[in-house]
């Protein structure tokens, strides 16, 4: 969590005021868009309680699910106001909240990833072993210096284990 809980808390509020709001403005709906709505209001709590977790989680994926339960709300309470004529604080607290909600999402989907993961320690080094040997050295090894010059390669670490070569004492002490 850490920097994301701001966040966190900030859209499980913005969240509250939407779902607040658009059930608000179903109350007084009746017939088949009433059922349509309820459905629709039931299908965001769902999709948003996924997300919420999700972000709780550092799930970035649950950034992308708000963004479309905000977009949906949005759509929604757009779509009250258009055809059914919905008025009032409910529908301005929706409207503007969703689109905070939906803008705070986009811009998280966006925001590069805070917590990159902690670069491995690449070793760089190089070995060596022989085309014919089953083990890889420390340039300065004893064994190293036996290798017939003629067979000797210069290897990565990775590539001793691709070809399945053993690591001698000199590498692993
Ligand atoms: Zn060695």
């Amino acid at each position: 969590m850490g920097s994301n809980r701001f966040s966190f808390v900030f859209m499980n509020v913005v969240l509250l005021v939407v779902l607040l709001g658009l059930t608000s403005l179903i109350f007084d709906k009746t017939g088949l868009l009433f059922k349509g709505e309820l459905l629709f209001l039931a299908f965001l709590i769902f999709i948003s309680v996924i997300s919420m977790a999700m972000i709780f989680g550092d799930m970035r994926i649950g950034w992308t699910i708000m963004y479309l339960t905000m977009l949906l709300a949005l759509c929604d309470a757009t779509y009250l106001y258009l055809k059914d004529a919905a008025t009032g604080k409910w529908l301005f607290a929706t409207l503007f909240f969703s689109a905070i909600g939906f803008l705070v999402s986009v811009m998280k989907i966006r925001a590069p990833k805070r917590r990159l993961p902690k670069p491995r320690v690449v070793e760089f080094e190089n070995f060596v072993a022989s085309n014919k040997g089953k083990k890889y050295h420390k340039e300065g090894c004893d064994w190293a210096k036996k290798i017939n010059p003629s067979n000797k390669i210069t290897i990565t670490e990775d590539e001793a284990k691709k070809k399945k070569l053993k690591p001698c004492y000199c590498v692993t002490k």
